[in-house]
């Protein structure tokens, strides 16, 4: 399970990186394009990712939420859980992305 959460928490810090200089860009009125999604929203939307993840970092070890509720999956899968590989999944066209994560 450490590689499949150290590229979603990559992933996650790439977004991160993107949305800041999205919002560099916008404040130096250096930005050639305007997207629906904005640094703001991006942001949080990593939040919400961030805080996702470690709420499930435990699931398949027997020590997660969703071990608890019987809905993880073994230990020799790397995803963990549902949620996880779904969390995952906006990343599945990113270099790293094995296609047995796919929910
Ligand atoms: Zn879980």
């Amino acid at each position: 399970m450490d590689r499949f959460v150290t590229f979603l928490r990559r992933q996650i810090d790439i977004d991160l990186e993107l949305h800041s200089q999205a919002r560099h860009d916008q404040e130096t009125g250096t930005a050639t394009h305007r997207c629906l999604v904005g640094p703001l929203r991006g942001f949080r939307e990593c939040e919400l990712k961030t805080r996702l993840l470690t709420q499930h970092r435990r699931c398949g070890t027997g020590e997660g939420p969703c071990d608890t509720l019987g809905t993880s999956y073994p230990p020799e899968d790397q995803r963990g859980c549902p949620t996880l590989a779904l969390l995952a999944l906006p990343y599945a066209d990113r270099p790293g992305y094995a296609q047995r994560w796919r929910p």
